[in-house]
């Protein structure tokens, strides 16, 4: 059996350690457009509970990437200057580029090595396999070949982000609301590595045109998020990346498969960043896919079905949560206009995942804080 895997990112990667382990016999290509050390954006959250679902779907994965991750308690909020601390959340963080070298290492270790540097631009150029897996990303050439079979939907958040990182600490998870005359802004920041930091920078969309954005040089563009987050970067620099302004697509997908082509990861899913979600779902989709394929002992059209069929649910909750917490940022400004106590609680319960009870007794300091704010 052959298996073209097109894309080595978190997905790509570990379906084909995890099929090479449970099949041995099978022939595994990956072919990936990058270089092995070249990637975009920065650091990637996992929350605690992330984690928990991590140690039940894939703890081999979730043992090889704990010794690289920085982990802290607390989340920040910093509104318009006034900190406010979240206790009792629990995250994690890893860089990409470190998290993929650990998958490579790891795909290697089994005799899996990627062909770097190779673009897929046609898909009959793959040869003769049993199985094309589009395990390549949001603008996935897989899906592309075949959307309407498929049954794709792609619909464009308004706000405009760019990922960036910077050398400075950060102590915790950390969201920082600026209003200024420009308009509003804010950055998801947190450290990644012991000397490096993730930004996520996003802005309404309004601000964006009135701010001259759409047409300023991206290196000008950094340097007025470098001002206008001044207060949060203490003098330390935004580093780029192909760090470039998007908007963020929330992509859906009626069929997982169509013929002997599927999907995993964000070519199938995406999930909106400020849940920390995307990648956690990329490596336990690799895992469903997996062992449908091993269940099925490599019968590709009855292992796809299965992979849809046990995998949706699971990951439809997940979605809907990243769907709800990307539209509480869509309107991040009118959410500023809210008493500092009220932001923070409607900003941590966005999701409608935690409700007040259950903060009471994960973030007993901040619940306080908040009931003493609404005495006052
Ligand atoms: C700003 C931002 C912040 C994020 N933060 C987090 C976070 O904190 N936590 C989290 O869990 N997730 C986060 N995510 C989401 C996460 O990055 C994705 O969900 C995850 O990378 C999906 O993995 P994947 O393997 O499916 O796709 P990708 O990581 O996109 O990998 C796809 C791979 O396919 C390759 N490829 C694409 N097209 C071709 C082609 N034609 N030929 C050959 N190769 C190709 C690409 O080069 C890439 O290496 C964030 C995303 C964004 C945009």
């Amino acid at each position: 059996m052959r298996v073209v895997i097109v894309g080595a990112g978190p997905a790509g990667l570990n379906l084909a350690y995890l099929l090479k382990c449970r099949v041995p016999a099978i022939e595994i290509d990956v072919l990936e457009q990058n270089a092995p050390d070249a990637t975009f954006g920065f650091g990637l959250v996992f929350s605690d509970r992330a984690l928990d679902f991590l140690a039940q779907n894939d703890p081999e994965t979730l043992q090889a990437i704990k010794p690289a991750l920085e982990h802290w308690r607390d989340s920040i909020l910093y509104l318009n200057g006034r900190e406010i601390r979240i206790d009792g959340q629990g995250y994690n963080s890893i860089g990409r580029l470190r998290l993929l070298q650990i998958l490579r290492e790891r795909a290697a270790s089994v005799g899996i090595v990627p062909k770097y540097n190779h673009v897929i631009d046609d898909l009959d150029a793959l040869g003769p396999a049993d199985l094309i897996v589009g395990a390549d990303g949001a603008n996935s050439i897989v899906r592309r070949s075949r959307e309407a079979d498929f049954g794709t939907g792609i619909t464009l958040l308004t706000n405009r982000f760019a990922w960036y990182g910077t050398t400075k600490r950060f102590e915790a998870l950390s969201h920082t609301f600026v209003q200024n005359e420009l308009g509003t802004f804010n950055a998801h920041h947190h450290r990644h590595a012991p000397d490096m930091s993730t930004v996520v920078i996003e802005m309404d969309e309004t601000t964006y045109f009135r701010a001259g954005f759409e047409t300023m040089p991206l290196d000008r563009a950094q340097a007025l998020c470098e001002r206008i987050f001044a207060d949060m970067l203490q003098g330390h620099k935004l580093i780029s990346n192909k760090s470039i302004w998007r908007q963020f697509p929330k992509i859906t997908n009626k069929r997982w498969s169509v013929g002997n082509r599927v999907l995993l990861g964000d070519a199938l899913h995406t999930a909106h960043f400020s849940i920390g979600s995307g990648t956690r779902l990329a490596l336990e989709d690799a895992v469903a896919l997996a062992d449908a394929l091993a269940g099925h002992k490599g019968d590709v059209p009855p292992a796809l079905a299965a992979y849809q069929a046990q995998r949706a649910p699971v990951l439809g909750k997940l979605v809907t949560a990243a769907n709800t917490s990307a539209d509480w940022y869509e309107h991040f400004t009118d959410h500023m206009k809210l008493p500092p106590m009220e932001f923070a609680l409607g900003y941590i319960t966005r999701t409608g995942r935690v409700d007040f009870e259950r903060l009471r007794k994960s973030s007993p300091e901040f619940i306080a804080a908040y009931e003493a704010s609404k005495a006052s």
